[in-house]
């Protein structure tokens, strides 16, 4: 192909679901241009970063609409070519413009034009001259000699920043450079140890297990797969990844580890610092632009050898990756809610086949769609079932609190076991799924509910911050003291919360340490950490808490856990809520018997005999897992049929729905051509909760026994929805996979 005739065909940030033409910029040799490259480009009236996906020789634009590119930042790609695969897989699969895929893709300094390489680091050298110097010539400038001394005891040059942090800056060092005995220096951050780590530990590993052991051994077999690691809580699943990671360490590969959240569990990453003496970058909220871009670099030019993040660290590019664990791969967090809705486990799975490397799916509780995998074997399905280094599984018990009486949500015999297990200098863990005091405020002569006005929605009472507060759009209002409708002053705070939880604790147990864990009390950065570290320092005291003291915690000294009340998971609407459910009991109650003292969980339920949790209880996750996958076959939902939700939402009711049912009617125009078997759509209908933040909202649902027959359909319609006479109205979306229903 002819230079002249070459077009280059770009991703470019916007909700546009198009792919961009332009002529290549002035001077640039268009055969030497990679996928992958950033480029500057007039984009209506603004500048923006494009990438390129690929060089066309034919375009539908008009020549004389053709607009040029202004530059071209890169001279290779930002992103390598998996990675430039796997987004253009995902933007296909989720239905999302390419341009965001790969916005999502980079860090914020990229998406503006920054380089992609580390910032060359200023130094200050001696000169030759300086290096001959004789002091003595200082003798009047001892400030100027003190520079010099310095530079003569380094080892290494010092960089700039330190320079500065050591204040050796100003007027003396301005007449030394002038003088020319010192001078400064561009190197750039030192790229890479590219080569394997001969000695990557700081400390020596356990000893495996035999069951361990046989994990490892299949796992380092392992070239290109995916693992799902199902082991219980406690089973040493962390030690098996330190392991297989070391091995890739040695042959210097890169793993990246995902995890549902860093800032919950502190403890995750000690363990790799304390670890490995390898380079480790993490990926977390407190980073600022620069920080995450070093990191990002550190990752793509392999100088990190692992890299720890949470969801979107699936899209950092590395230069050697070896291996992607994806740590208690069944938690939510790995969705995506919103914009690009993508799933970072599924990502991981497709990455990993793409860069033809192992990923291991670890977690006590899998979801259900990962054990279906597991069981019809496109997985690689792996088991530790007992506790590692001599710790045993908790004991369980059903406390059945029908027509008992209750004291604040807490039965007689619970209080009591819990005193027992206090006297004994251990740690008790309380779990109520609930901020707040209590979630509604009712007026006991006329029935009035504090509701928001935004939501539909009861608004919960906080007794700290003395408010009544929307847990779905956080709109804040004083307390009242009379009810607003038949001002009587007898209002009832109806139902717990973990502010009432923790003051009933104060008044059963006066003489002990109550530390609450939720969302209020540790919005602080360290506030988690400091909580944390005071438990581990393993004095008898009682945790209360929501599902934030579920996640991957190891405290030695909890030797009771208590779930106040399992039976909202059980009614839901949702699909998912009992698997959900089950995997938050088994969660929780994992914290407890993890060293030497053993546990114990008990469960308070209005429904002792349900016959779901006396499986959970009974049986293992395994059994409770497979029930439910059974009637996930009868009733042909996930992982048994692919879902795909159409949700919209505006600020009139009405719109909603109307814009869906057109939706329908042009799904059902494309499937009276496709005719495919077994693929439906339900809907439209409002969500459960209609109305949030002020905006009413409705949802269409595609269900289909064929991910391609239902992908064919959508490939189809999604481009036509653009183009409806309300799409402009409403804020709509496409939800492939949702992990919520409501
Ligand atoms: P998981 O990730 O499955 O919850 P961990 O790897 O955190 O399990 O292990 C739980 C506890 O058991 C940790 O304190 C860990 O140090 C310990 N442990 C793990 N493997 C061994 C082993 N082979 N020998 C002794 N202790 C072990
Ligand atoms: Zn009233
Ligand atoms: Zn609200």
């Amino acid at each position: 192909m002819s230079d002249h005739q070459v077009i280059l065909r770009l991703a470019i940030p916007s909700p546009l679901r198009s792919e961009f033409d332009y002529l290549p910029p002035e001077g640039v040799v268009p055969g030497t241009l990679t996928p992958g490259v950033r480029l500057l480009v007039p984009f209506g009236k603004q500048q923006v970063t494009a990438i390129l996906l690929q060089l066309v020789s034919s375009t539908e634009i008009e020549p004389s609409k053709l607009r040029q590119a202004i530059r071209l930042i890169d001279d290779s790609p930002v992103l390598p070519q998996p990675m430039m695969k796997l987004c253009r897989w995902a933007s296909g699969y989720y239905h999302h413009p390419i341009g965001e895929v790969l916005n999502n893709a980079l860090p914020v300094l990229l998406r503006k034009g920054e380089s992609a390489s580390h910032r060359p680091i200023k130094m200050l050298v001696l000169t030759d001259e300086g290096s001959a110097s004789d002091t003595s010539q200082f003798k009047n400038a001892p400030r100027q000699r003190a520079i010099v001394e310095f530079l003569r005891s380094r080892q290494s040059p010092p960089a700039a920043s330190e320079i500065r942090q050591l204040q050796m800056g100003g007027s003396p060092l301005r007449s030394l450079l002038q003088k020319n005995q010192v001078a400064w220096i561009s190197a750039s951050k030192k790229s890479a140890s590219r080569h394997a780590h001969a000695d990557p530990l700081n400390e020596r590993p356990l000893e495996l297990n035999q069951q361990q052991q046989q994990v490892f051994n299949q796992l380092s077999q392992a070239s290109q797969h995916t693992h799902l690691l199902q082991g219980v809580t406690g089973s040493g699943k962390t030690e098996v990844y330190l392991q297989i990671i070391e091995r890739l360490m040695r042959r210097g590969k890169q793993a990246l580890v995902l995890v549902p959240e860093i800032g919950l569990t502190p403890q995750t990453v000690d363990r790799f610092k304390l670890r490995f003496k390898v380079p480790i970058e993490v990926l977390h909220s407190g980073l600022n632009d620069r920080e995450r871009l070093d990191a990002w670099i550190s990752a793509a030019e392999g100088s990190a050898a692992i890299v720890i993040g949470t969801r979107s660290a699936i899209l950092t590019p590395l230069k050697n990756p070896g291996v992607i664990v994806v740590d208690e791969e069944h938690d939510s967090s790995f969705k995506q809610q919103d914009g690009f809705r993508y799933s970072a486990r599924d990502l991981a799975v497709m990455r990993g086949f793409e860069e033809k490397i192992p990923v291991i799916l670890g977690s006590a509780t899998p979801s259900l769609e990962s054990l279906h995998n597991a069981q019809t074997g496109r997985y690689k399905w792996l088991h530790l079932t007992m506790r590692a280094g001599g710790a045993v599984m908790p004991n369980f018990h059903i406390l059945d609190i029908k027509s008992r009486p209750l004291d604040e949500g807490f039965s007689g015999p619970l209080v009591k076991l819990m005193a027992e297990h206090l006297d004994r200098g251990n740690q008790v863990l309380v779990f109520i799924n609930r901020r707040g005091f209590a979630p509604t405020l009712l007026c006991h002569q006329c029935g009035w509910m504090a509701r928001c006005r935004r939501c539909d929605a009861r608004l919960t009472i906080h007794i700290h911050s003395n408010s009544l507060l929307c847990h779905h759009c956080s709109a804040q209002s004083p307390i009242h003291s009379n009810c607003p409708d038949c001002d009587s002053p007898q209002l009832t705070r109806l139902g717990l919360g973990t502010e009432r939880i923790e003051t009933a604790l104060h008044k059963f147990f006066p003489e002990q340490r109550v530390i609450r864990i939720d969302r209020d009390t540790t919005r602080g950065k360290k506030s988690m950490r400091s909580m944390l570290t005071e438990i581990q320092r393993g004095h008898a005291c009682i945790l209360v808490g929501t599902q934030m003291l579920a996640k991957g915690h190891h405290f030695p000294k909890l030797t009771l856990v208590a779930i106040l009340d399992a039976d909202a998971g059980l009614f839901s609407s949702d699909f998912r809520a009992v698997e959900k459910m089950g995997q938050l009991l088994l969660q929780v109650t994992g914290r407890t018997g993890r060293s030497e003292r053993a546990g114990q969980a008990v469960i308070q339920t209005h429904f002792g005999d349900h016959p779901l949790l006396a499986c959970l209880i009974r049986d293992g996750y395994l059994a409770f897992a497979k029930s439910i996958l059974k009637e996930r076959r009868a009733t042909v939902l996930p992982p048994y049929s692919h879902i795909v939700l159409v949700r919209a939402e505006a600020t009139k009711q009405h719109l909603p729905l109307e814009f869906l049912r057109e939706v329908r009617k042009t799904a059902e125009s494309v499937l009276a051509r496709q005719k495919p078997q077994h693929l439906d759509l339900l809907g439209p209908i409002p969500s459960a909760m209609e109305k949030k933040a002020g905006r009413f909202r409705a949802q269409l649902l595609f269900q289909a026994t064929s991910r391609n027959k239902l992908q064919a359909l959508l490939g189809e319609c999604v481009p036509l929805l653009d183009k409806l006479s309300l799409a402009r109205k409403v804020r709509w979306s496409i939800d492939v996979d949702p992990s919520d229903t409501i």
